[in-house]
């Protein structure tokens, strides 16, 4: 699936990454410091947010991994100038496990890797043009994929690269894979370099480096047989005390309307969802007797839109692919579970609320609401919303744009309150996937809205026991 890049990458350092893999390699920006941890060995040493920090111990930080690894040092030089240009060098020893206690406003300061391929389903090529720049980057980087756990294809690493991987031992990364046999590999990234997975993977394998896959199944050109032989592929690395491939995410196409009219796409129906779910559970099943893990993942999606009952939590085990939408319904209501075992009987003053979420997820969110509303005085209504916005009748919670909400709350019931899940903004920011600012929603409706992070965030707002409740 696709993730936007984080708020934190700096456009000067795009521009960089995308002269290409032939371009010669730029100085790395400095790193500017964000926040300062009180008490720190950087407060301590009187570093403000605004610093920028050149280098440490003579060496540029190209990311944030390299910079940890500088700072893992005991004795340090750090080369730091001011907002104002004055430079200073400070020098300073330190236990080599203590950090700095310095936060920065990017991950990456040597620019963002794009990605080298043209997939046809690419959910960022589905998007209107006109919209903020970010929305438009394909991150394809695989020090991201390590520090945050995007997703990556292998195809634009260079020899140093592998070799960096290896020698810092970035692991696990998050691959997308889709296909393992190579030609169809090739033909679904539109690039010969992908055809390299099986080998890029035994080069794993061989260095005690691990992966999570994912497989983005588009109907007709990677499910049938080649999801057979795809996971089966990846199971093969699955085995022994230290598996390369660590878990296998399957998750359906997203499209949307703003795709080209001949990409010859084919969504994902009920018919396909049902297939493909009676495709895995039996390899599940197969790879459970033989790895102990049931090891490839089916998205929640699937079973909502097979119409079919969400696997119970405990078939998800650790859920090691929850941040990809597997398991992620099981997991809240799971946490919910946990926020409501302590429900007062009734309110000492009576709520009406209202939650706004993707019209896939409302039914299976039905018992929450039925749960909370056992409480007298508590009334919570639920609003499950489609999205004109991407065209897709059936979506989830975190691709609900300001559009859709706009849209789709007028005239609705919405209490004295709507509760909205935060997934539906831009991490960090108060902006929806359309652009709409958070703002101008809460001035277009008749109610106060209200942010929720989680499960107990929800219960906690319906009882009124939030610390910041209003
Ligand atoms: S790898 Fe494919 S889906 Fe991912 S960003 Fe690149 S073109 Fe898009």
């Amino acid at each position: 699936m696709w993730k936007e890049p984080s708020a934190g990458i700096a456009v000067a350092a795009q521009e960089q990454a995308a002269q290409g893999q032939g371009a010669a390699p730029r100085l790395p920006l400095p790193a500017v410091v964000a926040t300062v941890e009180p008490d720190s060995i950087g407060d301590e040493l009187g570093f403000q947010p605004g610093d920028r920090l050149l280098s440490i111990n003579g060496k540029r930080p190209r990311d944030l991994i390299d910079l940890q690894f500088l700072v893992g040092e005991e004795e340090l030089v750090l080369e730091v100038e001011d907002p104002d240009g004055t430079l200073h060098t400070v020098e300073l020893e330190k236990d080599c496990d203590e950090g700095l206690g310095l936060g920065f406003t990017e991950a990456l300061f040597d620019g963002l890797r794009q990605c080298n391929n043209a997939c046809p389903f690419c959910f960022i090529d589905q998007q209107p043009p006109g919209k903020r720049r970010s929305l438009y980057l394909k991150d394809d980087d695989y020090r991201l994929s390590f520090l945050y756990g995007s997703y990556l294809t292998l195809t634009n690493l260079t020899d140093a690269d592998w070799r960096r991987i290896e020698e810092q031992r970035l692991s696990p990364l998050y691959v997308s894979v889709h296909a393992t046999e190579p030609e169809l590999r090739s033909r679904l990234l539109v690039n010969p370099r992908a055809a390299l997975l099986m080998n890029q993977l035994r080069w794993f394998a061989e260095r005690d480096l691990q992966i999570h896959a994912q497989v983005v199944v588009c109907p007709g050109l990677n499910d049938g047989p080649a999801l057979e032989r795809t996971l089966t592929d990846l199971a093969g690395f699955a085995g022994g005390d230290w598996p390369a491939v660590l878990s296998a995410a399957v998750v359906p196409v997203g499209l949307t309307r703003f795709r080209p009219a001949d990409d010859r796409l084919v969504p994902v129906d009920r018919d396909c969802a049902r297939r493909v779910i009676a495709q895995v559970e039996p390899l599940q099943q197969r790879f459970r007797q033989q790895l102990g893990s049931r090891f490839a993942w089916l998205s929640d999606e699937w079973y909502l839109l097979a119409g079919l009952p969400l696997p119970p939590r405990d078939r998800y085990e650790d859920l090691p692919q929850q941040e990809n939408g597997v398991g992620s319904i099981r997991a809240f209501l799971e946490a919910l579970d946990q926020a409501t075992t302590d429900l007062p009987a009734r309110l000492e003053q009576p709520r009406r609320l209202s939650w706004v979420v993707g019209s896939l997820v409302a039914e299976a969110l039905q018992p929450v609401v039925d749960r909370l509303n056992a409480v007298e005085g508590l009334e919570l209504l639920i609003h499950g919303l489609p999205s004109p916005y991407w065209g897709q009748p059936q979506v989830v919670t975190g691709l609900l744009t300001g559009s859709d909400l706009l849209e789709g709350l007028r005239d609705r019931d919405l209490g004295e309150r709507l509760l909205l899940p935060s997934v539906m903004l831009r991490q960090g920011e108060p902006v929806f996937l359309d652009d709409t600012p958070l703002p101008a929603l809460e001035a277009a409706l008749p109610v106060p809205v209200q942010l929720l992070q989680g499960a107990a965030d929800l219960v906690a707002v319906c009882i009124g026991t939030l610390a910041h409740d209003p």
